[in-house]
């Protein structure tokens, strides 16, 4: 059986505005798709902007995410921990409704050079607790946010280790990256559906041994040239076809930045999201996940509510459907690898 990851993080967008109904009412939406379909999801939750609502008397809000995190795992999918560091500091304005924070502490790194190995080490636990007290359990598995785990490798894997994580997923094979606030480099990292790591080897490559390591499960990407052209052309046949029986929405740009960070250069392979879906994701999302679990038993795909379009919760569905008629293809959840 071949493994389909689908994962969201749960977050809004780093533009300061507080979009916390946005988020709600997308999640909600995409939820009740999930049902339809029986597919598990799994959403890796921004905790700390749910400590910040707490912080900051927002008890509506707070309750509001928090409820809706909790109905996630009554409803059977998975929550784990997505960390996005800037919100230690972020103070939010009540009048205009947004929030303020410096951006050089957008990552795990980034905090270490500010303030040092042990307060970073400690803000991270003390993040972590804040997990197991909203909701009840720990996370195994990590996504950074940004997937900015470049820097201060050991220290970060380490930490997870000790906060016994079985799984990180913050590795997109390939991916470069360079802003303002955010280097990576992902791309020495092995053309697999998951690998071994420990504090020594790092993220991006495979050397882990022994009982203290971490499987890394890494986002998928996939290049364009091995879709054959004939079956582009058939997919997008198919989704207009699709359209016209389906009353599928029409494409429309919403506010909402599509890039979080100022990033200068970047350049990965083709990452498959709902993300602002376009023609490209539309069209190839079937053929992409063929191509991509004939090469590997698991396929990670990462998305985030926060982005979906009218259009992305309809393609959704379809795409769930079409999972389910595929023999050999199953959803799960990190709790679900063996
Ligand atoms: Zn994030």
């Amino acid at each position: 059986m071949k493994k389909i990851l689908l994962t969201f993080d749960y977050e809004i967008y780093f533009d300061g505005a507080n979009h916390f109904n946005k988020l709600i009412e997308h999640t909600s939406r995409l939820l009740d798709v999930a049902f339809s379909r029986k597919a598990k999801l799994v959403f890796f939750i921004d905790i700390l902007y749910l400590v910040k609502l707490e912080e900051s008397g927002q008890t509506d809000a707070f309750e509001n995410v928090k409820k809706q995190v909790l109905q996630m795992g009554e409803q059977g999918h998975e929550i784990q921990l997505h960390y996005h560091p800037h919100w230690i500091n972020a103070k939010h304005d009540r009048e205009t409704d947004s929030w303020t924070f410096d951006r050089t502490e957008y990552s795990f790194s980034g905090m270490i050079e500010k303030y040092g190995t042990q307060a970073a080490i400690s803000q991270f636990n003390t993040a972590n607790s804040k997990f197991i007290e909203y909701f009840g359990i720990s996370s195994s598995a990590f996504r950074a946010g940004g997937l900015s785990i470049q820097n201060n490798q050991d220290t970060l894997i380490g930490l997870l280790l000790d906060n016994r994580y079985i799984y990180d997923s913050s590795v997109m094979p390939g991916l470069r990256m360079k802003g303002k606030y955010i280097e990576n480099d992902h791309s020495g990292s092995p053309g697999k559906s998951g690998w071994l790591i420990d504090k020594k080897s790092g993220f991006f490559s495979e050397t882990g041994s022994g009982p203290q390591v971490l499987r890394e499960i890494p986002v998928m990407t996939v290049k364009a040239h091995t879709i054959n052209p004939l079956k582009r052309v058939l997919a997008s046949l198919e989704y207009r076809l699709n359209g016209i029986f389906s009353k599928a929405p029409p494409i429309r740009k919403e506010s909402g930045k599509p890039i979080d960070l100022e990033v200068k250069e970047s350049s990965y392979p083709l990452t498959i999201t709902f993300d602002k879906s376009n023609l490209r994701d539309i069209i190839l999302l079937k053929h992409y996940s063929i191509a991509y679990l004939e090469r590997n038993d698991i396929m990670c795909m990462l998305s985030h509510p926060k982005s979906f379009l009218e259009p992305s919760f309809f393609l959704f569905d379809k795409y769930l459907k079409w999972v389910n008629k595929q023999p050999g293809l199953s959803f799960a959840g990190f709790n679900d690898l063996n």
